[in-house]
């Protein structure tokens, strides 16, 4: 282990604890990965290997962000989807994005990596759901070890287009034999399920529009096979929910909560339509929420309920979103976007500037399954630790496999087509 020391001193320390601890004229000291001391100035070590001095800066944790599209990157501020709503946005973008090679994948995602890291994000996730030209999740996992951001990796998919009444392109979606195989390949590559891991696997649909009920479940059971984390789009606009009632006879949540993918291994990016009885189910399940304001300002989707989110006890963290529905992908921002955004939607008392940081530190680790980011702390001794190379487990399949009446199943509608 690297065990050079690092002193960072500043003007106040906020450290996101359980108790909201703030110190003035504090600072932390780091041995190698690992947080040695958080306090006062008097309390820490008067000299390290590097010392930072900040009198005049407040010091965070690493920002959090749980939901992205590295692979946008390269395709932001297209004129052609500038003005368009969520479905026709993707109509325009899908066949822009099955022209991306391996290469334009791992450089998208460096220069996304770089611009998180420059805002104060240390830890990201991305939601890489398209396989162009022999892309895969490798290429942003290589761009993520390159630059030395943690990394969240969730391998989405497609497997629903058009002419089966969904709404990607054929030539954008993979066979759900070949999704499920390389879900498990990248799993046991690369999933690190240790404490200060800087690589995690989720499995990620992309969303109730782009793939079956078969393999949203089928993924679920594998991801609890193995432990890893579970990950899609749900209830982002009203044509999303739309959606859900004409092919699916229910709502998102009720959707989602019928294939099992609710519970505290599950976070659902958006829900901006998420109603007060799916607030209630997730919460009761603990399933948790990447918000993302930006992107729900620039395709006109809607406020998201985060206050009656948090107030019913649910995970919420930030997100970015993919820069095609950002045109930016600044967690700092996204975190201020957050806070006016409930305000406009709830009033001047949704959020408070201290809680929208809160979202984007302990919210985004919590939503992430994590307790080791999110705040500033001495680090725990160590404890024994799971494998680094998941063993092939029996696929155990999860427990709500069959649909409640309200999730009728339903031939495909040509309204989608
Ligand atoms: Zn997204």
């Amino acid at each position: 282990m690297d065990a050079r020391t690092l002193l960072v001193r500043a003007g106040t320390v906020a450290t996101m604890d359980d108790a909201a601890t703030e110190f003035a004229d504090g600072g932390v000291f780091v041995r190698g990965p690992v947080i040695e001391a958080v306090g006062p100035r008097a309390t820490l070590p008067a000299s390290a290997d590097e010392v930072i001095d900040l009198p005049r800066h407040v010091l965070l944790p690493g920002l959090v962000n749980t939901h992205h599209h590295l692979f946008q990157t390269l395709t932001r501020a297209l004129p052609a989807a500038q003005d368009a709503s969520l479905f026709d946005w993707l109509r325009t973008l899908y066949p822009v994005w099955a022209r991306l090679t391996p290469e334009m994948i791992h450089a998208s995602a460096l220069t996304g990596f770089a611009e998180l890291l420059l805002s104060g994000c240390t830890t990201t996730s991305d939601h890489l759901y398209l396989y162009p030209n022999g892309s895969r999740l490798d290429d942003t996992l290589r761009a993520a070890a390159e630059i030395g951001i943690r990394f969240h990796a969730c391998r989405g998919s497609m497997s629903v287009g058009e002419s089966a009444g969904g709404l990607p392109p054929d030539a954008l979606v993979e066979t759900e034999a070949a999704i499920l195989a390389d879900s498990q390949r990248v799993i046991e590559a690369f999933h690190d399920a240790r404490p200060r891991a800087m690589t995690r696997i989720a499995l990620a649909p992309c969303s109730p529009f782009s793939v079956s009920r078969e393999l949203m479940r089928d993924t679920a059971a594998l991801a609890r096979s193995y432990g890893v984390g579970l990950h899609t789009h749900l209830a982002e606009s009203d044509s999303d929910v739309a959606y859900s009632h004409e092919r699916f006879g229910c709502t998102p949540a009720e959707y989602a909560e019928s294939l099992g993918w609710t519970g505290p291994d599950v976070w659902h990016a958006h829900c901006v339509k998420l109603d007060t009885a799916g607030i209630e189910r997730f919460a009761a399940t603990r399933t948790g929420v990447a918000h993302c304001p930006t992107s729900n300002m620039r395709l006109a989707s809607g406020i998201a309920p985060v206050r009656a989110m948090l107030d019913a006890g649910l995970r919420v963290g930030l997100g970015v979103d993919g820069s095609a529905s950002n045109d930016a992908g600044q967690l700092l921002a996204e975190t201020r976007q957050a806070l006016l955004l409930q305000r406009v939607g709830f009033g001047p008392q949704a959020l408070s500037a201290r809680a929208a940081l809160r979202l984007a530190t302990r919210g985004g680790a919590a939503v992430l399954g994590r307790d080791d980011i999110g705040r500033s702390r001495p680090a725990a001794p160590p404890t024994s630790s799971p494998s680094t190379s998941p063993t092939r487990p029996t696929l155990v399949r999860p427990s709500t496999t069959r649909s409640p009446r309200w999730c009728s199943a339903r031939r495909p509608g040509s309204r989608w087509r």
